[in-house]
Protein backbone atom coordinates (compact mmCIF):
# COMPACT_ATOMS: atom_id res chain seq x y z
CA UNK A 1 0.00 0.00 0.00
CA UNK A 2 1.46 3.44 -0.66
CA UNK A 3 -1.47 5.03 0.83
CA UNK A 4 -0.64 7.95 2.96
CA UNK A 5 -2.14 7.10 6.11
CA UNK A 6 -1.34 10.12 8.25
CA UNK A 7 -4.16 12.35 8.40
CA UNK A 8 -3.26 16.08 7.03
CA UNK A 9 -3.97 19.71 7.57
CA UNK A 10 -5.73 20.38 4.26
CA UNK A 11 -8.93 21.82 3.75
CA UNK A 12 -11.05 20.84 0.50
CA UNK A 13 -13.67 22.81 -0.73
CA UNK A 14 -15.65 22.05 -4.42
CA UNK A 15 -16.45 25.41 -5.79
CA UNK A 16 -17.90 24.97 -8.77
CA UNK A 17 -19.75 21.17 -9.68
CA UNK A 18 -18.20 20.08 -12.94
CA UNK A 19 -20.64 18.80 -15.50
CA UNK A 20 -21.01 17.42 -19.29
CA UNK A 21 -24.36 17.38 -20.66
CA UNK A 22 -26.34 18.13 -24.10
CA UNK A 23 -28.65 21.12 -23.85
CA UNK A 24 -31.08 22.22 -26.95
CA UNK A 25 -28.68 24.83 -27.27
CA UNK A 26 -25.16 23.10 -27.61
CA UNK A 27 -23.09 20.86 -25.65
CA UNK A 28 -22.76 22.50 -22.61
CA UNK A 29 -19.04 21.93 -20.15
CA UNK A 30 -18.67 22.64 -16.37
CA UNK A 31 -15.15 22.09 -15.27
CA UNK A 32 -14.95 21.14 -11.19
CA UNK A 33 -13.03 23.99 -9.44
CA UNK A 34 -12.21 23.05 -6.04
CA UNK A 35 -10.63 25.27 -3.52
CA UNK A 36 -7.56 23.71 -1.27
CA UNK A 37 -6.72 25.51 2.28
CA UNK A 38 -3.49 24.50 4.41
CA UNK A 39 -2.48 27.36 6.05
CA UNK A 40 -1.26 30.68 4.12
CA UNK A 41 -1.48 28.64 1.19
CA UNK A 42 -4.91 28.73 -1.04
CA UNK A 43 -5.03 26.76 -4.26
CA UNK A 44 -7.33 26.56 -7.03
CA UNK A 45 -7.28 23.74 -9.45
CA UNK A 46 -8.56 23.74 -12.41
CA UNK A 47 -10.32 27.77 -13.07
CA UNK A 48 -11.76 26.01 -15.93
CA UNK A 49 -15.35 26.71 -17.94
CA UNK A 50 -18.14 28.32 -15.68
CA UNK A 51 -21.54 29.14 -16.14
CA UNK A 52 -20.78 32.15 -14.42
CA UNK A 53 -17.68 33.32 -12.92
CA UNK A 54 -19.97 35.57 -10.29
CA UNK A 55 -20.93 32.82 -8.66
CA UNK A 56 -17.70 31.36 -8.95
CA UNK A 57 -15.85 33.82 -6.85
CA UNK A 58 -19.27 34.25 -4.78
CA UNK A 59 -18.37 30.65 -3.72
CA UNK A 60 -14.93 31.53 -2.86
CA UNK A 61 -16.07 34.46 -0.80
CA UNK A 62 -18.03 32.30 1.19
CA UNK A 63 -14.94 29.86 2.51
CA UNK A 64 -13.69 33.50 3.53
CA UNK A 65 -10.54 33.83 0.29
CA UNK A 66 -10.46 36.89 -2.07
CA UNK A 67 -9.46 35.97 -5.49
CA UNK A 68 -5.95 38.00 -4.63
CA UNK A 69 -5.59 35.94 -1.47
CA UNK A 70 -5.00 32.64 -3.90
CA UNK A 71 -1.72 31.95 -3.92
CA UNK A 72 -1.59 28.67 -6.47
CA UNK A 73 -3.39 27.77 -9.50
CA UNK A 74 -3.04 23.91 -10.72
CA UNK A 75 -4.38 22.69 -14.21
CA UNK A 76 -4.85 19.28 -13.95
CA UNK A 77 -3.83 19.66 -17.85
CA UNK A 78 -4.34 21.92 -20.77
CA UNK A 79 -7.46 21.55 -22.33
CA UNK A 80 -9.46 25.18 -21.87
CA UNK A 81 -12.24 23.82 -20.32
CA UNK A 82 -10.19 23.52 -17.41
CA UNK A 83 -7.77 26.59 -18.04
CA UNK A 84 -9.26 29.60 -19.05
CA UNK A 85 -10.16 31.62 -16.01
CA UNK A 86 -6.84 31.87 -14.81
CA UNK A 87 -6.51 35.09 -14.69
CA UNK A 88 -9.42 35.79 -12.04
CA UNK A 89 -6.55 35.27 -9.60
CA UNK A 90 -4.18 37.74 -10.19
CA UNK A 91 -1.63 36.70 -7.54
CA UNK A 92 -0.95 33.04 -8.31
CA UNK A 93 1.69 30.98 -9.59
CA UNK A 94 0.25 28.70 -12.23
CA UNK A 95 1.38 24.72 -11.77
CA UNK A 96 1.00 22.35 -14.88
CA UNK A 97 3.06 19.06 -15.18
CA UNK A 98 6.22 20.81 -16.63
CA UNK A 99 6.14 24.00 -15.07
CA UNK A 100 5.06 26.78 -12.58
CA UNK A 101 4.13 30.16 -14.24
CA UNK A 102 4.75 33.43 -11.79
CA UNK A 103 4.31 36.47 -13.61
CA UNK A 104 6.28 36.04 -16.35
CA UNK A 105 8.91 34.09 -15.04
CA UNK A 106 8.61 30.43 -16.54
CA UNK A 107 10.34 27.83 -13.88
CA UNK A 108 10.71 24.43 -15.18
CA UNK A 109 9.86 21.40 -12.75
CA UNK A 110 8.69 18.11 -13.21
CA UNK A 111 4.96 18.24 -11.17
CA UNK A 112 6.09 14.54 -9.57
CA UNK A 113 6.25 15.38 -6.34
CA UNK A 114 5.86 18.64 -6.09
CA UNK A 115 4.77 20.10 -3.05
CA UNK A 116 2.55 23.18 -2.52
CA UNK A 117 2.06 23.25 1.18
CA UNK A 118 2.70 20.30 3.56
CA UNK A 119 -0.52 18.18 3.17
CA UNK A 120 -1.05 19.47 -0.72
CA UNK A 121 1.34 17.85 -3.49
CA UNK A 122 1.17 17.11 -7.14
CA UNK A 123 1.76 14.02 -9.07
CA UNK A 124 1.83 12.72 -12.79
CA UNK A 125 -1.23 10.92 -13.96
CA UNK A 126 -1.03 10.85 -17.64
CA UNK A 127 -3.75 8.87 -19.13
CA UNK A 128 -6.63 11.22 -20.24
CA UNK A 129 -4.11 13.63 -22.09
CA UNK A 130 -0.29 12.49 -21.43
CA UNK A 131 0.04 15.94 -19.74
CA UNK A 132 -2.12 15.19 -17.07
CA UNK A 133 -1.48 15.56 -13.11
CA UNK A 134 -3.11 15.28 -9.65
CA UNK A 135 -3.99 17.37 -6.89
CA UNK A 136 -3.55 14.97 -3.72
CA UNK A 137 -4.33 16.62 -0.22
CA UNK A 138 -4.18 15.08 2.99
CA UNK A 139 -7.33 16.15 5.28
CA UNK A 140 -7.92 15.38 8.55
CA UNK A 141 -10.86 12.67 7.16
CA UNK A 142 -9.33 11.58 4.59
CA UNK A 143 -6.43 11.89 0.82
CA UNK A 144 -8.41 13.56 -1.82
CA UNK A 145 -7.25 13.90 -5.51
CA UNK A 146 -8.41 16.55 -7.44
CA UNK A 147 -7.70 14.67 -11.04
CA UNK A 148 -9.40 14.33 -14.45
CA UNK A 149 -8.43 10.66 -14.82
CA UNK A 150 -12.33 10.17 -14.09
CA UNK A 151 -14.57 13.07 -15.82
CA UNK A 152 -17.07 11.79 -12.96
CA UNK A 153 -17.82 8.55 -10.97
CA UNK A 154 -18.64 6.32 -13.78
CA UNK A 155 -16.14 7.41 -15.78
CA UNK A 156 -16.48 7.68 -18.97
CA UNK A 157 -14.49 3.45 -18.33
CA UNK A 158 -12.53 4.79 -21.53
CA UNK A 159 -12.27 7.86 -22.00
CA UNK A 160 -12.32 8.91 -25.79
CA UNK A 161 -9.17 11.41 -25.75
CA UNK A 162 -7.21 9.47 -24.24
CA UNK A 163 -4.31 7.99 -26.75
CA UNK A 164 -3.10 4.73 -24.31
CA UNK A 165 -5.81 3.17 -22.32
CA UNK A 166 -3.37 1.20 -20.56
CA UNK A 167 -1.67 4.61 -19.29
CA UNK A 168 -4.91 6.09 -18.04
CA UNK A 169 -5.50 2.49 -16.27
CA UNK A 170 -2.36 2.66 -14.32
CA UNK A 171 -2.39 5.84 -13.36
CA UNK A 172 -6.23 5.50 -11.84
CA UNK A 173 -4.57 2.59 -10.07
CA UNK A 174 -1.88 4.72 -8.62
CA UNK A 175 -5.06 7.12 -7.61
CA UNK A 176 -7.03 4.46 -5.96
CA UNK A 177 -3.64 3.26 -4.20
CA UNK A 178 -3.65 6.14 -2.73
CA UNK A 179 -6.86 8.62 -2.55
CA UNK A 180 -9.74 8.08 -0.38
CA UNK A 181 -11.92 10.70 -1.54
CA UNK A 182 -12.17 11.40 -6.12
CA UNK A 183 -12.77 15.01 -7.38
CA UNK A 184 -13.08 14.35 -11.10
CA UNK A 185 -12.98 16.49 -13.90
CA UNK A 186 -16.86 17.06 -14.38
CA UNK A 187 -18.59 15.60 -11.57
CA UNK A 188 -19.63 15.17 -7.85
CA UNK A 189 -16.75 13.91 -5.87
CA UNK A 190 -16.78 10.18 -4.98
CA UNK A 191 -15.48 7.54 -2.71
CA UNK A 192 -14.19 4.72 -5.23
CA UNK A 193 -15.90 1.82 -4.83
CA UNK A 194 -15.73 -1.96 -6.95
CA UNK A 195 -18.03 -0.03 -9.42
CA UNK A 196 -15.15 2.64 -10.47
CA UNK A 197 -14.05 1.83 -13.62
CA UNK A 198 -10.02 1.35 -13.50
ZN1 LIG B 1 -9.51 17.46 -20.92
ZN1 LIG C 1 -12.42 18.14 -18.94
Amino acid sequence: MTQTSAPGTARVHVIADGYVREDDDGDRVGSTVTLIIDGDVAVIVDPGMVSSRTALLAALAGRGIAPEQVTDVVFSHHHPDHTVNAALFPAARIHDFWAVYDGDLWISRDAEGAELSPSIRLIATPGHTDQDISTIASTADGVYACTHAWWGAGGPAEDPFSQDPAVLARSRQRLLDIASVIIPGHGPSFRPGPGTPR
